[in-house]
């Protein structure tokens, strides 16, 4: 009997995602990656022709998980995630690496490859990638308004300084 899956896809910032629909322990099964199994040779082929969904288990074989009934091709990468891709008897499965409550997404590392090669140069979108550019933004507009109290602080004390003159030509 096929175990009940413990999430649903749904919409996620990215496109589509995997979100829990019941609390996953730690460690626990979450979904198998699958797909037809290639060479790296193969592999390489249709990476180039735009795949996105290789997954090398080792020096020789790659699998091709763009089928649509891979549904762990539907997890999305995570800087910080709270799943990782295990190979185990040679498929690769995914599993929680800490608790995933009810519609928590299910995220997972690609790996530094995917990162350089095609995460980087749209910039990463995951939770943590946000959260720090947004802290960047924030830090950026602290200095801009404290440059500008400077200067608004600069021009009064110039004001100050010329209203007794001011007031004494009236
Ligand atoms: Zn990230």
């Amino acid at each position: 009997m096929a175990r009940k899956k413990p999430f649903r896809i749904g919409r996620s910032r990215t496109g589509l995602g995997l979100f829990a629909t019941e609390p996953i322990k730690k460690y626990a099964f979450i979904v198998e990656y699958k797909g037809r199994r290639l060479s790296n040779e193969q592999a390489e082929k249709l990476e180039a022709r735009g795949n996105r969904y290789l997954y090398e288990i080792n020096s020789r074989r790659t699998i091709d998980g763009s089928g649509r009934s891979n549904l762990g091709r539907y997890a999305n990468h995570s800087c910080r995630p709270n799943a990782e891709s295990h190979l185990t008897k040679g498929k690769i499965i995914l599993r929680a690496i800490k608790t995933i409550r009810p519609g928590d997404e299910i995220t997972y590392d690609y790996g530094e490859d995917y990162y350089r090669n095609v995460i980087t140069p749209r910039g990463c979108r995951c939770v943590k990638c946000r959260q720090k550019r947004a802290s960047a933004r924030r830090a950026q507009r602290a200095v801009k308004a404290r440059a500008l109290r400077r200067k608004q602080r600069t021009r009064a004390a110039a004001m100050t300084r010329h209203r007794p003159r001011r007031r004494a030509t009236r």
